[in-house]
C-alpha cells in the first residue's frame, strides 16, 4: 500500500522558488569584476533567472544539455546554477585555474553547448575558442557597457543583453528527479579528468543534511561568504543551501586576499564562511599583521585539505571563531563528515577538543562509511588502525560521466583513494591520501600528521611532507618548508621540534627550505610535483638517522 502524500520530485528549481516567495527581501551582494558591489534580492534573482531560463530555451538548449560556466563568486554565476539546472540542462563548472589544454580536453569531453564566462577569463576564452569543438556560443557576463572587443572569439554575446530580450514569464518543467544538474570534473594528478555528474535528487538531499545543525550549521539567521570557488563542487553546496535556509549570501568575486575578504566579512555582517586552509592563512596573517578581528564571524567551514591544528586554534582561542572541519570530494558532491562535537566531549579541556577537532568528522546521515585493509576486510573503528576510507550514499558516484575509469564501485562502496582512521564515536581522520603514504620498511607512515606538527611551529609558513625514495628503509619522511617571511629556522631546530610530539621513527630525516610549494587547480598541494623535485633527496644525502 502506497501512502496518500503528494508525489513531488526532489528539483532544484524549488529551491528558488522557496527562497523567492518566502525569502524574497534577503540579499545577495557580490563584489563584481567590473570593480563595484553589486546587491539584489531573492526575489530579484528569481525573476532574472526566469528571463535567462527564457534566453537559453531560446537558443536552443535542450534537457540534459551542457551548458559551462568559467566564472567567480558572484551573482550572474548564481543565476545560472538556477536557470540551466531548473530549465532540465546540465551545469557544467569549469575550472578557469586548469591549464588551457585540460580546459579544451574537459569542455569537448562534456560536449559542452554554451560557455558562461567572467570578464577576467576573456583571455583564456581566447585561447581556447578556437580549439573547443562543440561549443556555439561565448557569453561574456557583464552589461554592454564593459563588452570587450574581441576579434578571437567567434559569436561572443553580453549576458545583460541576452536576459533583456526575454520576459520572467517561466515555468520551471517538472521532470525526474533522477536527470542530470550539474556536472564537475575531478582534478586528476594522474590520467585525465573524470566528470562527476549530479542528479537533481543527490543535490536536494545533499542540500538538507549538508544544512543540518551538526553539518554546516546554516538559517536564515546567517550571512553566508562561500570563499570555496562556485567552480569547484558547487562551492560544497552552499548556493543551494543558502536557498534552502534563506540566508543572506556574500560573494566575494574574484578578490580572495586577506585585506579583502576582511573587509566584506566586516561590512556586510557575515556569520559563516567556507573555504580550503591556504585561503584562512592569507585572512590570519592579514588580522595578526593589522591587529583586527572579527565583529560577526562565528564560524568558518574549513577542508580540501586538512586543516592544520595551530590554524584552529588561532581562529578559535584569538578571534572567537569556531571551526568546523569537513571532508569531502567531488564525487560526494561533495560533504562526506563535518566534525561537530557530541554532547560526550563537552566536558573535554580545550586541548583534547581540539585533538578531536583535529579529526575529519562524522558522517552526515545519507553517508555511510567504513575502511577496509589491503583484503578488502573491513578494519575496527579503534581510532587507530589505518584503512582505505570507502562510502556510500544518495549523493555518492555510482559511475563516472561517460564511464570513464570504468566500474569505480568495489561491492556497492566507492574507494575514496584516502587513507584514515574511525574511532568509536565515529570520527573519522584522515591520516593520507594513498598514494601519498609513506612506506618506511614496511609501516605506514602518515604525512598529515608530521605536517600539522611543522606547521604548529611559529616560523614556518606551510609545510608539506613527502615519502623521499630511501636506501635501506625504501621510503622515509622529507619535510619541504616555506619559512614565514623575515623568520629564522634550521633543519636542526625543526626536526628537534618533533621530540616528544611523534613516534620517533616517525620523525622526518630533513627538511627542503623552499620559496614556494605548488598548488594545484582546487588549493591543494601537488605532491607529485614535490616528489618529482625531491624524491632523490635523501638518496643524495647522507640519508636516515635510522640507518
Ligand atoms: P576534490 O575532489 O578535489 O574535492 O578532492 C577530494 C580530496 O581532498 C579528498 O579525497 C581528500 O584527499 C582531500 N580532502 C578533502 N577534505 C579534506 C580534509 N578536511 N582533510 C584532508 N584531506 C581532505
Amino acid at each position: 500500500m502506497n501512502g496518500l502524500m503528494m508525489d513531488q520530485p526532489l528539483l532544484i528549481s524549488s529551491l528558488l522558488t522557496h527562497a523567492e516567495r518566502h525569502h524574497g527581501e534577503q540579499q545577495i551582494v557580490s563584489r563584481r569584476v567590473e570593480g563595484d558591489v553589486h546587491r539584489y534580492t531573492y526575489r530579484d534573482m528569481g525573476q532574472r533567472v526566469r528571463r535567462l531560463a527564457n534566453a537559453l530555451a531560446a537558443r536552443g538548449i535542450e534537457q540534459g544539455e551542457r551548458v559551462a560556466t568559467l566564472a567567480w563568486n558572484g551573482y550572474r554565476h548564481m543565476e545560472l546554477y538556477y536557470a540551466v539546472s531548473g530549465s532540465g540542462a546540465v551545469l557544467h563548472t569549469l575550472n578557469p585555474r586548469l591549464h588551457p589544454d585540460q580546459v579544451v580536453w574537459i569542455a569537448d569531453h562534456a560536449e559542452d553547448e554554451i560557455l558562461f564566462f567572467d570578464l577576467t577569463f576573456l583571455p583564456l576564452i581566447e585561447a581556447i575558442a578556437s580549439r573547443v569543438s562543440t561549443i556555439k556560443a561565448f557569453v561574456v557576463m557583464t552589461d554592454r557597457a564593459h563588452m570587450p572587443a574581441s576579434s578571437k572569439v567567434p559569436n561572443l554575446l553580453c549576458y545583460e543583453d541576452l536576459i533583456d530580450d526575454h520576459t520572467p514569464d517561466f515555468e520551471w518543467p517538472v521532470f525526474d528527479e533522477k536527470a542530470a544538474s550539474s556536472l564537475c570534473y575531478t582534478s586528476g594528478t594522474t590520467g585525465n579528468p573524470k566528470g562527476a555528474l549530479y542528479s537533481h535528487r543527490s543535490t536536494m538531499l545533499h542540500t538538507y543534511a549538508a544544512a543540518l545543525p551538526d553539518a554546516l550549521n546554516c538559517s536564515a539567521k546567517d550571512v553566508i561568504l562561500p570563499v570555496v570557488p562556485m567552480f569547484h563542487v558547487n562551492a560544497w553546496g552552499l548556493p543551494y543551501i543558502a536557498c534552502m535556509v534563506g540566508a543572506k549570501l556574500v560573494f566575494p568575486g574574484p578578490w580572495l586576499d586577506g585585506k579583502s575578504l576582511h573587509d566584506l566579512f566586516e561590512a556586510e555582517g557575515v556569520t559563516v564562511s567556507a573555504g580550503v586552509p591556504t585561503v584562512w592563512q592569507g585572512l590570519l596573517a592579514h588580522v595578526e599583521s593589522n591587529d583586527l578581528h572579527f565583529s560577526t564571524m562565528r564560524r568558518t567551514i574549513i577542508g580540501g585539505s586538512a586543516c592544520p591544528p595551530a590554524m584552529m586554534r588561532a581562529f578559535q582561542e584569538r578571534y572567537d571563531v569556531q571551526v568546523l572541519h569537513a571532508w569531502g570530494m567531488t564525487e560526494l558532491s561533495p560533504v562526506g563528515t563535518v566534525c561537530t562535537l557530541k554532547p560526550c566531549h563537552q566536558t573535554l579541556s580545550a586541548a583534547e577538543r581540539l585533538a578531536i577537532q583535529s579529526k575529519q568528522g562524522r558522517s552526515v546521515f545519507g553517508i555511510d562509511m567504513k575502511i577496509v585493509g589491503e583484503d578488502g576486510a573491513e578494519l575496527p573503528h579503534d581510532g587507530k588502525t589505518a584503512g582505505e576510507l570507502m562510502v556510500r550514499g544518495a549523493w555518492v558516484i555510482s559511475n563516472y560521466f561517460k564511464g570513464e575509469g570504468a566500474g569505480p564501485l568495489v561491492n556497492g562502496w566507492f574507494p575514496t583513494g584516502d587513507v584514515s582512521t574511525i574511532d568509536a564515536d565515529g570520527f573519522m581522520q584522515i591520516t593520507d591520501r594513498s598514494k601519498d603514504v609513506i612506506k618506511s620498511g614496511g609501516e605506514w607512515i602518515g604525512s598529515i600528521d608530521l605536517e600539522n606538527i611543522a606547521m604548529a611551529h611559529p616560523a614556518v609558513e606551510m609545510a608539506a611532507c613527502i615519502a623521499a625514495r630511501h636506501p635501506k628503509w625504501d621510503e622515509r619522511p622529507l619535510l619541504i618548508v616555506v619559512k614565514k617571511s623575515g623568520q629564522e629556522l634550521t633543519r636542526d631546530e625543526l626536526i628537534k621540534f618533533y621530540d616528544g610530539r611523534i613516534a620517533k621513527w616517525w620523525t622526518p630525516d630533513d627538511v627542503v627550505f623552499v620559496d614556494r610549494i605548488p598548488l594545484g587547480a582546487t588549493g591543494k598541494v601537488q605532491k607529485n610535483l614535490l616528489r618529482d623535485a625531491h624524491g632523490d633527496h635523501l638518496m643524495a644525502n647522507s640519508g636516515s638517522r635510522f640507518a
